[in-house]
């Protein structure tokens, strides 16, 4: 019999397992059920697609996103596997041929939607056939308490009674305890093996942000950072998705808007483009993401705040799900917390849930103002403990100038209070900086002890009253964002306490310094011979229209670039090249290689020319 490892080398093209891969395949092969949770990007789908070819029989894969079921089982068909799917975007022909193979045992894996799944017509058809296991993706659909619950996940577990025999695995990246024992009990899954991997995802460097002008410190990440990588940006208004849309455009990047305003077609070509097309930027509303699978995201960047730390996390989750280097971006500005904070106050839920939404706030505007590594606090906000700094994230490779901005604040603070506790953060800017503007005139403010004070300019008070705002110690209006003082402001005006704060940023700069340079950046030298590989990816995938990813990944035209193979032999070695893929595409990728020989030096481009 051949083993698990024989088919992850020769049919996937990859040389070992990852994580508990090999412990989590035994256990269904051998028919055990187990329970993964798994970061994104980690290999979930291996870890049961490989059991469903080992086993004989066919694997059930219930699916709740119905636009991915095609990109898997054209991934799958590239490597050589047999699979199908069954959903509600098919023709009725098209499902009696997959029934057909179905019960002639041709197909090594059938993905099928949940509220089919559980249907008599099904179990019927299932039970006409041999089953080598189900798998349950996206298992935390099944929690009532999550944003992505779906009602028929709970009836899966008829699926178990029906077939107690035979092997099952439910997989999730995003579930907390809670959500863990719920999908244990709703599925039956008590006795499952558990597989807990940590939720870091090593790869993506955060960066957080305060400050105005994003946009343009946007474009200063994009240019710098990624300037033909795919991406996408995440903005708070559907107005303003277009008008960042436009602004890249405007720069010579495909940039696409992507809202729930948008008409349906619009919407379905934009995501088509963005999966299809290499380097298309999407910027969007949180309308866009749930069931976007792409993995060759290489930055997601927020012009603005996220709802809390969870949003943030999905939503940074969906960058570099290959395991490459990618960036999570974020930054935000004095209005975005002033918008935050009101919103908070007008929610007429009851107090117990808006004590809820509150320490969520709390927990993310402290994200974003802490100085350590935001890696150890992320983690953190999940219950898990990140032992050392992580070396990878802003804080961590450009430590935070802090300063006592005890003096300043108090200076800040006693200036609204002075003002009459109704005015915006602008205006009391104003009057600290000694702007005689007509208003401050009108009003006699020009006359406060507070009126031209300190010593700081009108950046690094924007910056200190953020932060006023985001810790809670100034407050700021619904309607008219008159600023007022919060209780917590009183030992800090008596002096009783002392302020530390983050010292505000005057480079403005978002790239980073070249030590901590992704380590997947290509050489310059092999930049042609990427286009190059790139180019006929892209040709070979509007031939079989399919994504270029599902041909090969950014990672295996990388290793090319690197190994440069100049034999089949060689070629079967690098990641992600299995014998299907080396029988299809071998000889021209080769070719290519050929081609484009290293230019280390001019005198040897001539040479070889
Ligand atoms: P998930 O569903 O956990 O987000 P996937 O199953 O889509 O992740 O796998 C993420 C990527 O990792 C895919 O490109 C997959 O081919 C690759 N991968 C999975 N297992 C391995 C492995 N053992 N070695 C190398 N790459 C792997
Ligand atoms: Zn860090």
């Amino acid at each position: 019999m051949t083993s698990a490892l024989e088919i992850l080398q020769s049919r996937f093209g990859f040389d070992r397992f990852r994580l508990q891969q090999q412990a989590i395949i035994d256990t269904l092969t051998s028919g055990g059920d187990a329970l993964v949770l798994m970061p994104t990007g980690g290999g979930k789908s291996i870890c049961y697609q490989i059991p469903a070819i080992l086993r004989a029989g066919t694997g059930i894969v219930i699916s709740p996103l119905i636009a991915l079921m095609q990109d898997q089982v054209d991934a799958l068909a590239q490597n050589g596997i047999a699979a199908a799917f069954l959903n509600s975007s098919q023709g009725l022909d098209a499902q009696q041929s997959i029934r057909r193979r179905l019960l002639a045992g041709e197909l090594d894996l059938l993905y099928v939607a949940p509220e089919r799944a559980v249907g008599d017509d099904f179990l019927e058809l299932l039970g006409r056939c041999e089953l080598a296991l189900i798998a349950i993706d996206e298992a935390h659909c099944v929690s009532q308490w999550g944003h992505d619950f779906r009602p028929d996940y709970r009836e899966l577990y008829r699926l178990h009674e029906r077939f107690p025999d035979v092997p099952r695995i439910a997989l999730t990246a995003t579930a907390d305890g809670r959500t863990l024992r719920e999908i244990e009990q709703q599925l039956q899954l008590e006795d499952a093996a558990r597989y807990i991997h940590s939720f870091d995802r090593p790869n993506i460097f955060y960066r957080i942000a305060q400050g105005d002008g994003g946009r343009q410190r946007l474009w200063d990440f994009i240019g710098e950072r990624h300037p033909r990588d795919a991406g996408i940006v995440y903005c708070l208004s559907r107005k303003n998705t277009e008008a960042v849309a436009e602004f890249l455009a405007a720069r010579g990047r495909v940039a696409l808007p992507y809202h729930a305003g948008l008409d349906k077609a619009t919407r379905a070509e934009h995501q088509r483009r963005f999966l299809r097309d290499d380097g298309v930027i999407i910027v969007a509303t949180i309308a866009f993401g749930m069931g976007i699978d792409k993995p060759d995201v290489r930055f997601v960047a927020h012009l603005g705040l996220p709802k809390n730390i969870e949003s943030y996390y999905q939503e940074t989750g969906r960058a570099g799900r290959d395991g490459e280097p990618a960036d999570a971006w974020l930054i935000y500005g004095l209005q975005d917390i002033v918008k935050l904070r009101q919103m908070m106050q007008l929610s007429d839920a009851d107090e117990a849930y808006k004590r809820v939404l509150h320490q969520k706030m709390e927990a993310l505007l402290g994200l974003c103002e802490q100085t350590g590594c935001r890696r150890q606090a992320l983690l953190g906000y999940f219950g898990e403990t990140l032992a050392e700094p992580c070396g990878h994230c802003d804080n961590c490779v450009e430590p935070p100038a802090t300063w006592d901005a005890t003096e300043a604040a108090q200076m800040a603070l006693s200036c609204v209070y002075r003002t009459g506790q109704r005015f915006g953060a602008a205006y009391v800017i104003d009057v600290l900086l000694g702007n005689e503007r007509d208003r401050i005139l009108q009003n006699r403010h020009h006359e406060l002890s507070t009126f031209g004070i300190g010593e700081l300019d009108a950046d690094e008070w924007r910056s200190l009253f953020r932060q006023l705002i985001a810790r809670g110690y100034l407050r700021s209006d619904e309607r008219h964002g008159g600023l007022s003082l919060a209780p917590a402001s009183k030992p800090l005006l008596a002096g009783a306490e002392r302020l530390e704060l983050r010292r505000f940023d005057k480079r403005k700069r978002t790239a980073r310094p070249a030590k901590a340079a992704a380590p997947a950046d290509l050489a310059a030298a092999d930049q042609p011979l990427f286009e190059a590989l790139r180019e006929q990816r892209r040709a070979w995938a509007e031939q079989q229209a399919v994504p270029p990813y599902v041909i090969l990944h950014d990672k295996t035209l990388r290793a090319i670039c690197a190994e440069r193979p100049q034999s089949s032999d060689a070629l079967a070695l690098v990641p992600g090249i299995g014998a299907s893929k080396l029988e299809r595409y071998g000889d021209k990728l080769l070719e290519i290689v050929r081609r484009n020989p290293v230019a280390s030096s001019e005198s040897e481009v001539e040479a070889i020319d």
